[in-house]
């Protein structure tokens, strides 16, 4: 990287990324390939700490383009889940509605509608071996910084200190580089899930693991919503959403750290359902409840010269699969404004892609929070159009 001329606004600037999700990496893969100054403060303990979550999907005209952008490709298709990216869809009796298995002329890469699947682990992996050696810096839980003389001073939980003259959030939906812009808050979507990870699936619940077959499987209908997707090293992650008052978590009484707790609520609550479904939380001995939150569609702060937010920090939205899209779109972006030549203040740079960002989340979280209902509480309809929906993407 050393004959690569730095882009002028970022001569002799440190850049710290706070959060090493997909948004901040790419971030940091596409400032330092300028030869950009810059490093990651990640919380997490270390590379091998597991990512939570299933598979995610990368699509044409975001995570694609963005991959692309880090020049990083090849390692994609080395890495990416091949046949992953179907659909099977169910109702509660375990009928199948829609099944996008064994099709030929699957799309492929190049095709708009192609939308390769990945292990959000496989993706962290292969965007932290494009980086220079220790560019991330690990178990550095952010806790707060200054600004003294246009330095930002940083805190971390771990005792340690780093000073950089640009900070950019990438620290996900509990951002704490967030309150630095603005003082809005996450609202609540109305939708809550409880997510289940299964170790062992082939074991655990094998009529279940065969149903899901390395894809992605969708059961809808009596006010709920089941999703299942095969993890890369051989688990299944599954979502169990439907609407629930706010704050229900604390207020259901249900102890989600507790397996037996958690068995007895869902076995209950999806007794209409086909048995097989109770099987597959019988299996799962790890919970976490997580309710939809949101940031407010008024979410818009002062831009400031040496300090921003990229994906969930900045438009958290409840799942529509397109937030590790628009969080690797945002590095894009952000990092095409700041190299931009036509920008001689950093200012304008930040504005810029501010307003880039903002223009691309606003609609999109309304479109999710007014669908909301079609996700947690499907209907007949919501479901038929779903599966038009899928229906186009043959
Ligand atoms: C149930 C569920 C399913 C989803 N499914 C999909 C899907 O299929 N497709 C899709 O595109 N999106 C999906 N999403 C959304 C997606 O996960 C997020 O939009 C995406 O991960 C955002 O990326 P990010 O880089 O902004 O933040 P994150 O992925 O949240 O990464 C933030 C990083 O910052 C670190 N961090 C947090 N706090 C600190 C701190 N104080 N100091 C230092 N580091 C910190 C975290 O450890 C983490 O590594 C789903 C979300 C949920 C909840």
């Amino acid at each position: 990287m050393g004959m690569i001329q730095t882009p002028e606004l970022l001569l002799h600037k440190k850049i710290a990324i706070v959060g090493g999700g997909p948004g901040g990496l790419t971030l940091a893969r596409l400032l330092q390939i300028k030869g950009v100054e810059v490093k990651v403060y990640e919380r997490d303990h270390s590379q091998a700490a597991r990512v939570q979550g299933a598979i995610v999907d990368l699509h044409f005209d975001s995570g694609l383009k963005a991959m692309d952008a880090t020049g990083l490709m090849e390692a994609f298709k080395d890495n990416y889940m091949q046949g992953a990216d179907k659909y099977r869809l169910l109702d509660p009796k375990g009928n199948i509605l829609f099944d996008e298995g064994n099709q030929a002329g699957k799309p492929q890469f190049g095709d708009l509608q192609f939308r390769p699947e990945i292990d959000r682990g496989a993706l962290r992996d292969l965007l932290i071996d494009g980086l220079l050696p220790d560019t991330v810096i690990w178990d550095s839980q952010f806790l707060s910084m200054k600004e003294v003389d246009n330095i930002w001073e940083l805190q971390f939980k771990n005792g340690t200190t780093a000073t950089a003259d640009i900070v950019i959030g990438s620290d996900g939906y509990r951002s704490r580089i967030r309150p630095y812009l603005t003082d809005l808050k996450a609202s609540y979507s109305g939708a809550t899930i409880i997510q289940g990870e299964i170790d062992h699936p082939e074991t655990a619940c094998p009529e279940f693991y065969k149903l899901v077959d390395q894809a992605n499987l969708m059961a809808m209908g009596n006010s709920a919503t089941i999703t299942a997707q095969p993890r890369g090293d051989g688990g299944l992650t599954f979502y169990a959403a439907s609407l629930y008052p706010e704050n229900w978590v604390k207020d259901s009484g249900i102890d989600f750290s507790n397996p037996q707790d958690v068995h007895e609520y869902l076995i209950n609550r999806y007794g209409d359902w086909n048995p097989i479904f109770a099987s597959l939380f019988k299996a799962c001995n790890h919970f976490v409840a997580r309710p939809l939150n949101y940031f407010p569609l008024e979410n818009r702060w002062g831009t400031k010269s040496n300090l921003t937010l990229i994906g969930d920090a900045a438009h958290l939205m409840p799942p529509n699969g397109e937030g590790v899209n628009l969080a690797m779109l945002d590095a894009l972006d952000l990092s095409n404004c700041l190299i931009n030549k036509d920008f001689t203040q950093l200012s304008e740079a930040m504005a810029a892609y501010e307003k880039i960002m903002f223009d691309r989340a606003a609609p999109l979280c309304k479109e999710t929070i007014e669908s909301i209902s079609d996700f947690a509480a499907p209907t007949e309809e919501s479901v038929q159009n779903l599966i038009k929906m899928l229906g186009k993407t043959d």
